[in-house]
Formats: structure tokens, sequence, C-alpha cells
């Protein structure tokens, strides 16, 4: 039970941060979660949400200033959950970021010895993401594209996203008006009507190749093909124009279904010297200078050799594997997305690569067949979603006997999950390098080296 009244106001200091980057203030052991709120500072805060174990608080007044605060141009950055750490001097993001994984690797791991170096930043931490994926909605009876409230579904139109190349900023504005100007209608979630539903802009970052993508609810686009054609000459970068058709009530962006609608299907880029293709449906790191750091670390890490078996499970189009397959005897790889085993086929052929085979499947059941079928890794390199490892991939990855695991994560919850796992059946942690691959927010990446107990 908590005394704390929804609306009322407190006077409070807070003396934390949430893995989100919330302050949290303590009223009588109660913690309320408050956005735009640092460490030490002390400030008028309004309970909006009060929930059993803890509440959620709007700042009124602010009586001092954390050193490390910075001006947050626009508030809605904050709000809509774009950059919710853009209050914070980028100094301060990276060492939050370091104490985010310390703080599991001690309470989830039980691994406080491990030592995790600091962040490794962005000389520039803005303009860096290569891909947008932008909601459309009717607002004030106009298309209009932003970003949601956090929370929320209600659109606060943005023009300037901060943390996106600015030439993917300038391109959702061109589609937004030449969508206007042929009267496209924008989707209507609740009732699942009108058109547009998203548009998605991938801009390689060393290629500059546009791939504009218009998710919709209805195959029938009148004028596609027309619109396509504007788009590309208003924006000479666009290589590719697709149609993405999604028919369902559903927060999943993309459907299945997908037309070409000018150009190409995939646009071309390059990471550490190699050249990739991309798909519409492939993932791909979205801050490109940084995942070269982050591959570079995962590769010394490993310290390979000629004669190295190497699996790349979760490869994604194979970026991993072929950024190391040179050095390697064989590179084994596994991802669960049709399109971007296909990519990484031909990005392994385009890149002249004959030691790389690649499958489509769950790693976690791949896995455990190529150990029946003999196949003996040397080194395992891992890239899991949020959610982390199956238990049954960890396993199997054990049963296999690597010397070295080369754990990448996105999430360092599980990450430290999978840590105790693997420290558990004879795997030892030894270092972990965070890279900051998203600045300005709360998401951490870092690469983890296990090694054989002996
Ligand atoms: N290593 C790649 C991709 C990392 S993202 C890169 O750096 O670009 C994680 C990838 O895991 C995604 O491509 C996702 O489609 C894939 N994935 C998710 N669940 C999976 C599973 N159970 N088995 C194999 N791949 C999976």
């Amino acid at each position: 039970m908590t005394t704390v009244e929804k609306n009322q106001t407190y006077t409070v200091t807070i003396d934390d941060l949430s893995h989100e980057g919330l302050g949290v203030a303590h009223i009588d052991g109660y913690p309320l979660f408050i956005e735009n709120a640092l460490p030490e500072e002390e400030i008028k805060v309004k309970a909006v949400k009060v929930g059993k174990k803890f509440g959620y608080g709007k700042v009124m007044e602010r009586f001092n200033a954390n050193p490390e605060r910075q001006e947050v141009k626009d508030l809605d950055l904050l709000r809509s959950g774009i950059a919710p750490l853009s209050h914070m001097t980028y100094d301060y993001q990276l060492r939050f970021k370091q104490q985010q994984v310390v703080k599991v690797l001690k309470t989830i791991a039980k691994l406080p010895e491990l030592p995790v170096a600091s962040t490794l930043g962005m000389e520039n931490p803005f303009e860096y993401r290569n891909k947008a994926q932008i909601p459309v909605q009717k607002v004030d009876d106009q298309l209009m594209t932003g970003f949601y409230r956090k929370n929320s579904h209600i659109l606060l139109p943005i023009e300037n996203y901060l943390i996106q190349d600015p030439k993917i900023d300038q391109a959702i504005i061109a589609v937004r008006n030449i969508l206007r100007r042929f009267n496209v209608k924008a989707y209507n979630e609740r009732e699942n009507t009108g058109f547009i539903r998203h548009i998605i802009i991938r801009r390689g970052h060393y290629s500059h190749e546009m791939m504009v993508i218009l998710v919709t609810r209805t195959e029938r686009f009148f004028k596609g093909t027309e619109i396509a054609e504007i788009i590309k000459a208003e924006l000479p970068e666009v290589v590719s124009v697709i149609q993405n058709i999604n028919p369902e009530k559903t927060n999943v962006i993309m459907g299945r279904e997908e037309k070409v609608l000018y150009g190409k299907s995939v646009i071309n880029d390059t990471l550490l010297g190699k050249t990739y293709q991309i798909s519409p449906q492939s993932f791909y790191q979205v801050n490109t200078e940084q995942t070269e750091v982050l591959y570079q670390t995962a590769i010394d890490f490993a310290e390979l050799n000629s004669e190295d078996i190497v699996v790349d499970a979760y490869c994604g189009i194979g970026t991993i594997g072929l950024s190391l397959a040179d050095k390697v005897k064989h590179v084994y790889g596994v991802e669960i997305v049709p399109q971007a085993i296909e990519d990484a086929k031909a990005n392994a052929k385009a890149n002249g690569i004959e030691n790389a085979n690649y499958e489509i499947g769950k790693a976690e059941k791949l896995m455990p067949r190529w150990a029946r079928e003999g196949i003996e890794p040397s080194v395992i390199f891992v890239d899991p979603p949020r959610k982390g490892l199956d238990e049954k991939f960890i396993e199997a990855s054990v049963a296999v006997n690597p010397q070295k695991i080369v754990y990448i994560s996105c999430n360092p919850a599980t990450l430290a999950r999978d840590l105790r796992r693997y420290e558990d059946l004879g795997y030892h942690a030894v270092k972990v390098q965070p890279v900051d691959l998203f600045p300005q927010t709360y998401h951490v990446e870092s690469v983890t080296l296990l090694i054989k107990a002996v």
C-alpha cells in the first residue's frame, strides 16, 4: 500500500535512474518513475499514474539541475521515446550504459568480478540512424508523419528526428508531401481503414543508396507507379521503391507481401570493406559507423586463426561471418528470416567468399543438428534479439565444445542470465565491451568473450 495519490504533487529528490533512463524518486519507499529528471535533482512532481508497486510522475518544477544535464531542444523527442536520454550529456550517457551492464552482471549473472570496459561512443552522437520507420496518421485532416507518444498511438508531428541521417528526415517530408498531393489516405488504426500505414526509409551510409518502403493496408495502389516515379525524381538517391502490404489489425509494421514499384528490390552498402545487399525484410544494424566498431571488437576478442571453424548464429544478412571469413577455415551461418539468408548467400558470392554456408532456421534447432552432423566449431558468435538465447541453443553450443564464444548482446538483462548459464556449464566470461550503437537512447549493446574453462 502506498500513501501516494494520483494527481497529488510532492517535493522529492531523484535518487536513481531506471534502465530506461527515467529518474526514480522514493516516497516512503514507493518508487515514482519520472521523465526528464536526473539524480540529485530536487523537483516538484505530480503523480500521474499510481500502481500497486510503483507509479509515474511528471515534473512540475525543478529546483536545481544535475551538472550533467543538457538542454533538450524538442521535448517531443523525450515524450516519443525517440531520444529518451537527450537530456544527459553524452559522456554521462556512456557511463550510464556501462553501469547498466555492471549492475546486471552483479545482480543477475552473479559475476561481480567480470571487468566491463568504458563504453565506446561516437564522436558525433547524432544523425546516425540509417533507417526510419515512420507511422502515418490523419491529423487535422491531413496526412501526417511523426512519432507516437510513448505507450500510446497518439501521433506527435515531428520533422527533425535528431538521431536519423538528415537525408532520411528530408526524404520523409518529401514522400509525405507527394502522398498529400495525390490525396493518398492515411491508415486509421482503430477502424483498420485507410491506406498508408508506415513510410520506411533506409539509406546506405557509404553507398547513399536509398530505399523507400510504403506499407499499405490493401494491395490496389491507385497511381502507385506514378507516385514511385515522382519519389525517384524528387529524391535522386532513391534506387528502390517498394510497396509492402499489411492488411492485419496489428502493431507489427510490415506484412508479408511485397511489390517493387520502382527500381531494385534491395539496396547495397558496405561494412568493414565488404559489400552487402539488404532486402526490405532483413535486419541490418542501424548505426553503420558503430557497427564497424562492434564487429571489430568481436573479431579482436575471438583472436581467430586459419584453422578456426566459426558459427555465426543469428547472422542476419551474414555481416559478422563474412567480415571474418578471410581469416578462418569455414563459416556456418543460421538465421530465421528467409530473405536475410537469401541476402547472406548473395553477399558471400558478391565478395568472392567460398567458405561460408547459410541455412534458414531457428538457431536453437540448427545448432543441435549441426552437432549431430559432426560440425565442430572452435568459435561461436551469437547475436540474438532482445530475448537472448534459448536454453536449447546454450546446451547445444556447449555440447559441440568450442574454445570460445563471443556474445554480442542488445539487452544486458538477458545477456546476464545467459552468462550465468554458460558459467554453470563450464564457460568463463573474461571481458565485456559495451559499444554505443544507439546514442540518445537507453539501448545498450555489448560484446562479451567466453572461454572454455580448463
Ligand atoms: N548478426 C546480424 C543480425 C543480428 S539481429 C547483424 O549484426 O546484422 C538478430 C537476428 O536474429 C535477426 O536477423 C533475426 O531475424 C534473427 N533471429 C531471431 N530469432 C532467431 C532464431 N530463433 N534463430 C535464428 N535467428 C533468429
